[in-house]
């Protein structure tokens, strides 16, 4: 692994970032890649343990000085007031936030092509998407050589998709480790903040500075203390389970399924214990309604605040009946996938289908949860692909429906329903794009991850950097 992708080892050597070829590069590689939604080059060296290191946002977490989207045209004119804790923590630490990056609507798609602005390219072939939704955070980690890191959100998978996509670590932690204030709303119960870089070492670094109770976020709580930085990599003993409905799934790419296999394979040479494992439960047919039921409705409550009275777009209120502004506001402001999503929550809430959907989602959820956490009795780690396909190209993404678009988050929306950390690790590739292994542990566990994640990493190496520019 060479040191330049290494931040934290960068930092720790107290070489200075030289911001003049930092703006230079990312601006020849936005250029390419159209990752940024927004950006600003006013770098201090940074006071503090991070010293002045470059750090993008998604979209949706708001910063003060920056306009926050969410990738959304209803939200165009707004400038937050507030800035999200887990940015405050790293700017505390002296820390830049440069840029915020481009995203699906609200958070709402796979391949981050639902962005009412630029739609990001992946590094690997610009003729192929970056995955969603925290497609422009996993597009610019990968793209740049200088030292960086990103902030993403996952509500149903969206830093770990990306993150295998674009060949870089996601990791998502255990619900309610970092503070959502700040972050703008897609599903409360489901909404993770979650970091991106290029090695192990600092996603975990990076999550360990944003983690911790904050009394603006009340279901924040201080667990899982351990520094995830410096665990030491060791599958010695571990016991990794594979969920086999995982690696079967029907839609999955063999190819990618033989480089996960042999990634799991590797690990097992290295001492861990491997073993298939049957989790029904965590199949298709449970994770995805429920999934969708439940992020649908939480969604068409939080976006009724949208209504051009209170943030973003206006027109002039007072001269239209409001029923009709508000719907002629919500047309114009809101894309395709959002307002399906909007009329779906809302259906599946209403008097007399809430027991039939809602209510039902929410059952299934707790059986999914159950499921995992039976199965964190025996193992330590379960393994499986992140994604079961490798970034398809543009046109490839146009021909799939909606249902289809939302099968491919079948790997990744169990692990978020039951708020269990992931981690996204690069594994290989197929027709020279990135493949990602996914590794999920118990609540709170992190530390599991990293160490696993490291081991990996120390005897696989990390991918070739694509040649952007
Ligand atoms: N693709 C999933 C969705 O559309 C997950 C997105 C996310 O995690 N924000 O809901």
């Amino acid at each position: 692994m060479s040191s330049e992708t290494n931040v934290r080892k960068f930092i720790e050597s107290d070489k200075k970032i030289d911001f003049n070829d930092f703006r230079k590069e990312v601006e020849e590689v936005d250029e390419e890649i159209d990752a940024i939604r927004s950006k600003k080059f006013v770098f201090n060296p940074g006071e503090g343990e991070l010293q002045g290191l470059p750090v993008s946002v998604k979209d949706n977490i708001c910063v003060e000085g920056f306009p926050a989207t969410a990738g959304s045209k209803i939200l165009e004119p707004y400038k937050p007031e507030i800035t999200a804790t887990a940015v405050k923590k790293l700017q505390e630490k002296g820390a830049n936030v440069f840029a915020k990056t481009n995203q699906d609507e609200f958070g709402f798609g796979t391949f981050s092509m639902n962005s009412a602005y630029e739609i990001p390219k992946n590094p690997y072939d610009t003729d192929r998407v970056t995955g969603g939704s925290s497609g422009g955070a996993a597009a610019l980690t990968s793209a740049l050589k200088s030292p960086h890191m990103a902030l993403g959100q996952s509500t149903g998978g969206s830093v770990s998709n990306p993150a295998a996509f674009c060949g870089v670590v996601g990791f998502t932690p255990t619900y309610g480790r970092v503070s959502r204030y700040g972050l703008i709303d897609y599903a409360n119960s489901l909404d993770k903040i979650g970091t991106l870089a290029q090695t192990v070492e600092d996603a975990a670094y990076m999550l360990e500075i944003i983690s911790g109770k904050d009394k603006k976020d009340f279901t924040t709580v201080e667990r899982g203390k351990k520094k995830l930085a410096d665990v030491e990599p060791d599958v010695e003993d571990l016991r990794i389970g594979a969920p086999e409905q995982y690696m079967s799934f029907p839609g999955m790419d063999d190819r990618v399924k033989k480089k996960v296999w042999k990634a799991i394979q590797r690990l097992e040479d290295m001492g861990a214990e491997v073993e298939e494992v049957s989790l029904p439960k965590v199949a298709k047919d449970y994770v995805m309604p429920s999934y969708y039921v439940t992020a649908m409705s939480e969604a068409s409550t939080n976006l009724a605040r949208y209504c051009g009275m209170r943030y973003g777009l206006e027109k002039d209120p007072e001269k239209k009946n409001f029923d009709n502004y508000f719907s002629e506001i919500r047309s114009e402001g809101f894309g395709e996938e959002v307002k399906r999503r909007v009329m779906l929550g809302h259906f599946v809430r209403q008097e007399g289908f809430r027991e039939a959907y809602y209510i039902k989602a929410l059952k299934v959820r707790r059986l999914i949860i159950e499921e995992y956490k039976q199965a964190f009795k025996k193992y330590d780690v379960l393994a499986s692909p992140t994604m079961p396909i490798i970034a398809p190209r543009f046109e490839e993404a146009d021909d799939l429906s909606p249902i289809e678009i939302y099968a491919m988050d079948t790997l990744t929306i169990g692990p978020n329903l039951a708020g269990i950390p992931q981690m996204s690790v690069p594994c290989g590739t197929v027709e020279g794009m990135p493949v990602g292994m996914h590794l999920l542990s118990d609540h709170f566990k992190e530390h599991k991850l990293v160490k696993t994640g490291k081991a990996f990493e120390n005897s696989f190496g990390t991918l070739e950097r694509p040649e952007v520019v």
